[in-house]
C-alpha cells in the first residue's frame, strides 16, 4: 500500500493540532484506527450484534460465530490452537490473570524464584511484586548491563544455573525500544514457566509462542490498530489446563452445585461475564490489515524511521539518547535535552508543531532509576518518547527534529 493510500485509511492523520498537521508519535502509547476496522464495528453493532455463547436465537448465533471467527484467527495468526487463546481486556489484565492463577493452581509456591528485569513496564512488575508479599515466592531482578538500559545477553546467562519457576520478561521495552533475545530464553531457562509481554513486540513482529517455546504470551490490541479493551492472552495448553480460573462467575463454569462448581472447557473457563465481543470482533480486521501490508515490510519502514531519528538527535547538542542505539532499537526512541523538562518538550512539540509524543516515567519506573545512575544529565526521572507506527514517514521525523531544534534555541540551551 503506498504512503497516500495508508494515510487515507487513517481519518485521525487529517487532524489539525494548532493548525498544524497532526505528527502522531506515540504508537507504543496507543495506535490511531483505520476505517476498516472502525467500518467493522459500526457494522457488527448494527447487524450482527447480540450476546454471545448463551441464546439459540438468529442473531445470538451470528455474533457467536464472529467472535469464535475472530479467535480462530488468532489462533492462525499465533500458530496457536483456539483453546489457547483466551480474550481479556489487554495486556495488563493478561499478566495479572497468568500471576494469580498459577498461585491459585499451586504452580507458584514459597520459596520458588519469579525472574524479571528491570527494563519491565509496571504491568509486568507489579502483580508479580505485590503477589510474592502474599505468597511468600522470591522475586530477582536481571540488571541489564548495556548502554543505557540495554539487556545484553550475557545478564540473562548470568541466571542460569539458578532455576527461576518463573521468568517474565518484555519482547521490546516500551522505553529503550530494545528489542530482547527472547530467542535464548528457552536455552538458558529449560525448566521455566516463560512470560512474555507482547505488548510492544506483536505490533511490529508476528512472533510465534510455540516457535519461541515459551509458555504464555500477552499483548494488546490498541497497539497495532485494533479497538481498546481487547487482549490476548496465549497459554500454553497444558499449563492452561492446570490452572484455576482467575474470574468466577457465568459462562466459566460447567456445573455448579450447592457444594461446589466445575469448570467449563478452555479457554472459556478463563472468560467469565460477557466478553468485549464487538471489539474482539473489529480486532480481526486489524490482524487482516497488518497481514495484507506485511509485518516485514511494517518492521523495514519502522527500521528506517528509527534510525533517522537517532541519526537526527545525535547531531543535536545537549540530548541525550537512551537504548542500544544499534540494529536492536526497533520503533522507540527515549531521549532528553539538557536542562529542559520532558513535559515542557513534550507540550511545546504538540502545540507549535502538532507532535504527539508521551513524557514521563512510562510505567517504568525501576528502569528510569537505572537511567539516572548512568544519566549525564540532571536526569529528571522521566524522558521523552517517540515511537513510529507503519502510517509514520520520513516527513513527519523531520517535523519532529526541527521542533527539537527549535526549542533548544528557545530555551538557550
Ligand atoms: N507491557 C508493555 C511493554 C507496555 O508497553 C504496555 C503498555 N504501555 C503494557 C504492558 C500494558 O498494556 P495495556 O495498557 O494495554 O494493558
Amino acid at each position: 500500500m503506498l504512503s497516500t493510500e495508508l494515510s487515507e485509511e487513517f481519518p485521525s492523520l487529517k487532524l489539525k493540532i494548532n493548525g498544524k498537521r497532526l505528527v502522531y508519535l506515540d504508537n507504543a502509547a496507543s495506535t490511531l484506527k483505520p476505517k476498516r476496522v472502525v467500518e467493522k464495528l459500526k457494522d457488527f453493532y448494527y447487524n450482527s450484534y447480540s450476546n454471545v455463547h448463551r441464546a439459540v436465537h438468529t442473531l445470538a448465533s451470528r455474533a457467536t460465530v464472529a467472535l469464535e471467527e475472530s479467535r480462530q484467527k488468532f489462533a492462525d495468526f499465533l500458530e496457536a490452537k483456539p483453546e489457547e487463546i483466551v480474550f481479556i481486556s489487554g495486556t495488563t489484565m493478561a499478566i495479572n490473570l497468568v500471576v494469580v492463577s498459577l498461585v491459585r493452581s499451586g504452580l507458584l509456591k514459597e520459596d520458588d524464584l519469579v525472574l524479571l528485569s528491570l527494563v519491565e513496564h509496571h504491568a509486568n512488575f507489579v502483580p508479580w511484586l505485590r503477589l510474592s508479599k502474599f505468597h511468600r515466592y522470591r522475586v530477582a531482578y536481571i540488571k541489564p548491563s548495556g548502554r543505557f538500559g540495554t539487556l545484553e545477553l550475557n545478564d540473562l546467562m548470568k541466571w542460569k544455573g539458578e532455576n527461576p519457576k518463573i521468568i517474565a520478561i518484555t519482547g521490546l521495552s516500551n522505553v529503550t525500544g530494545q528489542r530482547l533475545p527472547i530467542e535464548d530464553l528457552r536455552n538458558i531457562f529449560p525448566k521455566s514457566i516463560i512470560v512474555l509481554d507482547g505488548a510492544q513486540l506483536l505490533p511490529h513482529e508476528n512472533v510465534k509462542p510455540k516457535e519461541l517455546d515459551v509458555d504464555f504470551l500477552a499483548f494488546s490490541l490498541h497497539k497495532m490498530l485494533g479497538p481498546t479493551g481487547v487482549g490476548v492472552l496465549y497459554g500454553r495448553r497444558e499449563l492452561l489446563e492446570q490452572m484455576e480460573p482467575f474470574l468466577y462467575g457465568g459462562e466459566m463454569i460447567d456445573k455448579v452445585t450447592l457444594e461446589d462448581v466445575t469448570f467449563n472447557e478452555l479457554p472459556y473457563k478463563f472468560e467469565a461475564g460477557t466478553p468485549n465481543v464487538s471489539d474482539i470482533v473489529a480486532s480481526k480486521e486489524a490482524i487482516e490489515f497488518l497481514q495484507e501490508i506485511g509485518f516485514e515490510n511494517i518492521q523495514k519502514k519502522i527500521k528506517n524511521l528509527t534510525k533517522l531519528t537517532i541519526n537526527g538527535l545525535k547531531e543535536i547538542d545537549g540530548v541525550e539518547i537512551y537504548g542500544p542505539l544499534d540494529e536492536r532499537q526497533h520503533g522507540i526512541v527515549s531521549f532528553n535535552l539538557k536542562g529542559i523538562h520532558p513535559h515542557d518538550v513534550a507540550h511545546i512539540l504538540d502545540q507549535e508543531f502538532g507532535v504527539a509524543l508521551r513524557s514521563g516515567h512510562h510505567c517504568a519506573q525501576p528502569l528510569m532509576n537505572l537511567l539516572k545512575e548512568q544519566s549525564q544529565m540532571n536526569f529528571p526521572n522521566s524522558t521523552c518518547r517517540v515511537s513510529f507506527y507503519l502510517y509514520n514517514t520520513e516527513e513527519d521525523v523531520e517535523i519532529f527534529l526541527e521542533g527539537i531544534k527549535k526549542i533548544k534555541g528557545w530555551f538557550g540551551r
